[in-house]
């Protein structure tokens, strides 16, 4: 399989020997492992949401925290990963809760750099509800910056995007970063 050719380049690359006895199933594993880590691109966000829409009337706000998320830095094709807070004020419309931590699966489960993550999630939700707000904040941890010594080993990086109330009315975004206890958001 071509790809497999692929991770033996990469091991001949780095110095390694693809045949040494406990690297020759190595190809086949990473294959597959990547398939799996990038299960994003295979997933059909709209028809994943569409059946979960209903009609309410509730208009408070409603959000899942602390959802835990894996994506990969397209730059390096390495790992950041960390929680993914989603909160939305619904405007007539609302989805499943089990819907939103499968929504950051289908976009964190790609090539993401953090802040497109971050407004995907956010533009799906004011897209497919049209809600009076939607607010979206992305906590990482980059491999590629700690392992390459870039920054402090423990930095986490956060990234926001606030749509509607979130952003216009002060009284909705401070109830969000209280509850999601992040005071340093902007
Ligand atoms: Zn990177």
């Amino acid at each position: 399989m071509e790809t497999e050719t692929l991770v033996r380049d990469l091991l001949t690359f780095i110095g390694e020997d693809p045949d040494r006895k406990e690297l020759r199933k190595t190809p086949a594993r990473v294959t597959e492992m990547w398939h799996y880590i990038t299960r994003g691109y295979r997933t059909d966000v709209a028809a994943l949401l569409k059946d979960s829409v209903c009609d309410e009337p509730y208009s408070q706000m409603i959000m899942v925290r602390d959802i835990n998320y894996y994506s990969i830095c397209e730059h390096h094709l390495l790992p950041f990963y960390g929680k993914a807070h989603v909160a939305y004020i619904p405007n007539g419309k609302m989805i499943g809760l089990s819907k939103i931590p499968r929504l950051v699966d289908a976009f964190a489960c790609r090539l993401q750099i953090q802040e497109r993550l971050t407004n995907q999630i956010a533009e799906t939700l004011q897209d497919t509800l049209k809600p009076h707000g939607v607010a979206v904040v992305i906590e990482a941890t980059h491999l590629c910056m700690q392992m390459r010594g870039i920054e402090k080993q423990n930095a986490v990086v956060t990234t926001s995007a606030l749509f509607g109330a979130f952003r216009e009315d002060e009284r909705s975004r401070n109830e969000f970063l209280h509850l999601i206890g992040q005071a340093r958001v902007n």
